[in-house]
C-alpha cells in the first residue's frame, strides 16, 4: 500500500504554501524522517525551458521558495537544479529558462544553488532496460544527500500527461534529450528510458505543483487550470495514479505509467494507495480538457476507433506567421526533420514526437488535423 498525500492549496503564497508542506509531510513520517542538519538536498524542478510562472508550464518559483525556507530552516543546504529541452545555437537554454522563470532570483534571495544539469557534468550508468549501453545523467542528482522531485501537474500533447514519473527525464543533460527521443519514438518506449532513470538515482520525495495545472495542449502550450492542489507522496508512479485520476485519466490511457507499472515503479492501482490530506478519493477536476489528440477514445483498442483516431490524426505543422526563426524545432528535432530555411516538416523523418510543439516559445507549431474533413469537422463542430 502507497500513501498520496492530497492537500487543498488555492494560491502561491509561501506562508500558506509551508504552513501545507509541513501539514502534508506529517502525514508521511515527518520532516525528520527525510532530513537533518548538515544534508545537501536537491529540488528536481520542472524547468521545461524559458517560461513565465503564470503560463503553468513551470514548477512555481513561490511553490519552490517555501520548500527551499523549509530545508533551510531545518539545517539543509539546497540546490534547485534541471535541464530544460531544446537548443538554439547548439546550446539548451536551461540558463536562460532559470533567469525567466523567477527561480534564480528566488536561489539568491533564499541562499539556495542553482545546479544547472547541462554544465554540472554526468554520470555514467547502465540502464537497466538496455535500451543504450550507457545512459548519462546530471552529477548533483547522485550527489544530493536527499533529491526531492517537483513535477507540474500538466497535460502533454505526445505523452496524454506529464507528473512526477516523467519530471526524472530532464536529468538527461542538455541536447542529449533528443538522442533519447529518436531512440524511443513511441512513448511506451519513452517510458522505459524514464523508468531506468527512476532505478538509477535514488528520488526520496516527490512534492507536485497543482496549485496553477496546465490543460489542453500542454506541457508548454495548454491553458492555465486552478488544480488548487498540492500532491505528495515517496511513491512516483502512486502519486501520478491519484493525480492522473484526477484528470479523469487512467493508468492505462498514460504510456510512460503503463510501462512504469510493467516495470513495478510503484503501485498502480487506486484500490491499493491510500489517499490522506484532504481527500481519501482523487478530487476530480470539472471541466478539464485533455489533449486533443489523445481523448479518451483514442486510447481503446476497438476497431472502430482505430479508425477514428486516424480520421482525426495531427500532425506539427509550423504556422510562418508567428515563427520568429530562432530554430530552437529545427536544432531539437531528434530526427532533422524540419527544413531551416522553409521550416517545412518532412512528414517522412517526423516520429511525432511533439518535440517542436512542446518547445517553441512562440506557440508557432500546430497540431494540425491531417484528415481534410476531419479539419472542417473540427471547425464546424469543434471536435477534439
Ligand atoms: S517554429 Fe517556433 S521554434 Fe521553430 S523556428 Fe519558429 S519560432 Fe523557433
Ligand atoms: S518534426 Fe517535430 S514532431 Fe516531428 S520528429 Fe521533429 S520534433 Fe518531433
Amino acid at each position: 500500500m502507497s500513501r498520496v498525500v492530497v492537500l487543498d492549496c488555492a494560491e502561491y503564497s509561501v506562508p500558506v504554501i509551508k504552513e501545507r508542506l509541513n501539514a502534508g509531510i506529517e502525514l508521511l513520517g515527518g520532516w525528520g524522517s527525510f532530513v537533518s542538519a548538515g544534508m545537501k538536498v536537491l529540488l528536481k524542478v520542472n524547468l521545461i525551458g524559458p517560461k513565465a510562472p503564470e503560463t503553468g508550464a513551470i514548477t512555481h518559483p513561490e511553490f519552490v521558495r517555501a520548500l527551499v525556507q523549509i530545508l533551510r530552516d531545518l539545517g539543509c543546504v539546497v540546490w534547485i537544479g534541471d535541464s530544460s529541452g531544446g537548443a538554439i545555437g547548439g546550446i539548451a537554454p536551461t540558463g536562460k529558462s532559470f533567469a525567466v522563470s523567477g527561480l534564480a532570483r528566488v536561489a539568491q534571495e533564499e541562499g539556495a544553488i542553482i545546479k544547472n544539469f547541462d554544465k554540472e557534468g554526468a554520470v555514467g550508468i547502465k540502464p537497466a532496460s538496455g535500451c543504450v549501453e550507457k545512459m548519462y545523467l546530471a552529477k548533483p542528482m547522485f550527489e544530493a544527500d536527499l533529491v526531492i522531485n517537483l513535477p507540474k501537474q500538466k497535460t502533454h500533447s505526445a505523452a496524454i500527461y506529464t507528473g512526477a514519473v516523467k519530471n526524472l527525464f530532464g536529468c538527461i543533460p542538455g541536447l542529449r534529450k533528443a538522442e533519447y527521443h529518436r531512440l524511443a519514438p513511441r512513448q511506451e518506449e519513452l517510458g522505459e528510458v524514464i523508468c531506468d532513470i527512476h532505478q538509477a538515482v535514488p528520488v526520496g520525495l516527490h512534492i507536485m505543483d497543482g496549485i496553477l495545472a496546465m490543460q489542453g495542449e500542454g506541457p508548454t502550450a495548454g491553458e492555465v487550470y486552478r488544480g488548487e492542489k498540492i500532491i505528495m507522496g515517496t511513491d512516483p508512479l502512486a502519486l501520478d495514479t491519484v493525480a492522473a485520476a484526477m484528470l479523469a485519466l487512467k493508468v492505462e490511457e498514460v504510456p510512460i505509467l503503463a510501462t512504469a507499472r510493467e516495470r513495478k515503479l510503484g503501485v498502480a492501482e487506486l484500490a491499493k494507495i491510500e489517499i490522506v490530506g484532504d481527500y481519501d478519493t482523487p478530487p476530480r477536476y470539472p471541466a478539464f480538457k485533455l489533449p486533443r489528440r489523445y481523448r479518451r477514445a483514442a486510447q481503446t483498442n476497438t476497431a472502430f476507433l482505430r479508425r477514428v483516431i486516424a480520421f482525426f490524426k495531427t500532425r506539427p505543422r509550423i504556422n510562418k506567421k508567428l515563427c520568429r526563426d530562432c530554430n530552437m524545432c529545427v536544432e531539437s528535432c531528434p530526427v532533422q526533420a524540419i527544413d531551416r530555411e522553409g521550416k517545412l516538416i518532412d512528414y517522412d523523418t517526423c516520429i511525432e514526437c511533439m518535440c517542436c510543439h512542446e518547445l517553441c516559445q512562440y506557440e508557432a507549431v500546430e497540431l494540425k488535423r491531417e484528415n481534410p474533413l476531419a479539419a472542417l469537422l473540427t471547425r464546424i463542430y469543434g471536435y477534439h
